[in-house]
């Protein structure tokens, strides 16, 4: 046995409370090298008439380890516990104090503790995250519904896009574009920054309590906010409170009155006067861009102003929740009083923070509801979109990545293909929709909230930003209708079946490494989702127990043969099969 490879602690994604009842217990050991795990549990006041014995299941495994987990559910909320492990030959015992080699007789010295499930310090992410699509909307290019509000200069729809230049599109256009939203089967929106600012994407802040007048007023998003609650669609605004824009009132004040301005503590100047040296500007910005400079979250003024901002939006305007620009670089307690604020406006609020790395500091409960899932879109983008890596490397990457979470994080992770911040995931697929099929398929079969980045579904493509911002295509003629079509069969799909949301992850290894088959099951339904990640048709045979399988998107039937169901399948093409009862 692998001693040196063996790991728990009693916290945070190694032993968490799932819910108000039950706690996931969690341990890591070399890869293939663990026969049997067991967790044996009990009440740290009462063990004699409370413990427990609980097999544990391999959760997940990557490149060096397995994870395994044990579910419990203490009966005085308590627990202490310990773990026997087994590799075929050796029997040993993990304490909180290290292994032994005899089972522990003295079971109040030594063991691991989980002292008490108080429900307050459960992460619970709104239940109906868990069910929901999202759709990214970049409100200056989605559609012009209102021509009377354009920006002076505003060019036809349909340009090339530069980091400066205006199409025209508004709120009134995202309103007038509802049918299409419903038909395609979304049911939240994401918009990035539609407040006062200068520029197109909004980002440097000038009125926090104001709709860009380009993009329309208030009283429209409240329009747009209740048209879409109407139809079962909830709305994510952008708050960039990491900085705000050089037009921002109290910078405009600060700019004017140097030291003297009472707005001095806002912001963090480095050094007098403000202005930029050799590109570095003298007071803290969003990276080096002098008009972005930093907010300091840290002051009350500051704090209060910007609690009022997200508590303003959730009152008037009745808005389900915010995602939080450059969110790893504010501090963590504005975030904790932000997010008391926003759960007393709106329990049901999603709050959710844009990192692209391991962000557990942000998700024990006290901060986000999730993270934007940039190390999901990277390995998917590895393995489907640049052929990077295999099948093996692929599904070592996810089940990493659902080791390294509570499983409710993971059922709230907002998983994206791709933002107006990255490269369009068709450019990325050099312009091979099957290939980007395919990953949104995966993400569309997989735990988490899926987001769509407007336009992916019509087969729009575009590099870097400023070319990843391009005006919505309208016109039916060059809009990719195959493509919409798979993307609302895919969504029907994803809302029919509960298995495929939030049901458990299984993959089964293939000898062709660009073949990535997975199940999905829960009490009612039983998927294998076969994926051919390559330009050469295919076939697998797939152990199974049940006998009657139907292929979910052509309808066709399948009958195992000596307890094996084989698939033929096309190239870079994907089958759902479902059991049949
Ligand atoms: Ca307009």
């Amino acid at each position: 046995m692998n001693y040196e490879a063996i790991y728990h602690r009693s916290q945070l994604n190694w032993a968490y409370a799932y819910d108000k009842q039950t706690l996931h217990i969690r341990l890591r050991s070399k890869k293939n090298d663990l026969t049997e795990v067991t967790l044996h549990s009990g009440d740290k006041y009462g063990w004699d008439h409370t413990n427990a014995s609980t097999p544990m299941k391999k959760l997940a495994s990557d490149q060096l380890f397995d994870y395994w987990q044990g579910e419990i559910q203490p009966q005085y909320k308590r627990t202490v516990y310990y773990f026997e492990l087994h590799d075929g030959t050796e029997t040993i015992f993990l304490l909180e104090k290290g292994f032994v080699e005899q089972q522990p007789d003295r079971i109040y010295e030594g063991l691991f503790d989980f002292p008490y499930l108080n429900p307050i310090d459960v992460m619970t992410p709104p239940e109906w995250v868990k069910d929901a699509v999202f759709y990214q909307i970049f409100p200056e290019r989605f559609a012009n519904g209102d021509p009377s509000n354009d920006p002076e200069g505003v060019l036809p729809w349909g340009g090339v896009p530069t980091p400066t230049n205006f199409f025209g599109g508004d709120l009134q256009g995202v309103i007038d574009h509802l049918d299409y939203l419903s038909e395609l089967g979304i049911n939240a929106i994401y918009f990035t920054p539609v407040f006062e600012a200068t520029t197109n994407h909004k980002y440097d802040t000038r009125d926090y309590f104001k709709v860009d007048p380009h993009f329309g007023t208030n009283e429209t998003l409240k329009q747009l906010v209740d048209a879409c609650h109407d139809r079962g669609i909830r709305v994510l605004l952008d708050a960039v409170f990491n900085h705000s824009g050089k037009t921002f009132e109290p910078f405009v004040d600060l700019l004017a009155n140097g030291p003297d301005s009472p707005y001095k503590d806002w912001f963090h100047i480095r050094q007098w006067p403000l202005e930029v040296k050799d590109g570095i500007p003298t007071y803290e910005t969003f990276a080096f861009e002098p008009i972005m400079p930093k907010l300091n979250t840290e002051n009350q003024a500051v704090k209060e102003y910007l609690l009022n901002v997200a508590k303003f939006w959730i009152d008037e305007i009745g808005i389900d929740g915010w995602r939080l620009d450059v969110a790893n670089e504010v501090d963590h307690q504005f975030w904790r009083e932000f997010r008391t604020t926003v759960k007393s406006a709106n329990p049901e609020a999603y709050i959710l923070g844009e990192i692209m790395h391991d962000s557990m500091p942000w998700l024990q409960g006290d901060q986000f509801d999730a993270v934007m899932n940039y190390p999901f879109t990277n390995a998917l983008l590895n393995f489907f979109a640049h052929g990077k890596i295999n099948t093996d490397e692929f599904a070592s990457a996810i089940q990493a990545q659902i080791s390294s979470y509570p499983l409710q994080i993971t059922e709230a992770s907002f998983n994206l293909m791709g933002s107006h911040d990255t490269t369009r995931l068709l450019t990325l697929c050099n312009g091979n929709k099957e290939r980007l099929k395919l990953a949104y398929l995966f993400e569309l079969t997989f735990y988490g909230v899926p987001c769509i980045y407007y336009g992916d579904e019509i087969g729009m493509d575009g590099g870097h930003d400023p070319l990843n911002r391009k005006c919505m295509e309208w016109d039916p003629n060059k809009q990719d209708l195959e493509l919409l079509a798979f993307f609302q069969n895919s969504i029907k799909l994803r809302k029919q079946y509960d298995a495929l949301r939030t049901g458990e992850l299984r993959f089964i290894p293939q000898d062709n490494k660009q073949l990535l088959v997975y199940e999905r099951w829960n009490e009612v339904d039983s998927f294998i989702i076969i994926i051919n990640n390559s330009e050469e048709p295919t076939h697998c045979s797939v152990a199974v127990e049940q006998e009657q399988w139907i292929d979910i998107v052509n309808d066709q039937t399948l009958t195992a043969t000596s307890k094996e169901v084989h698939i033929e399948i096309a190239a870079y093409n994907y089958r759902i099969i479902k059991s049949l009862p």
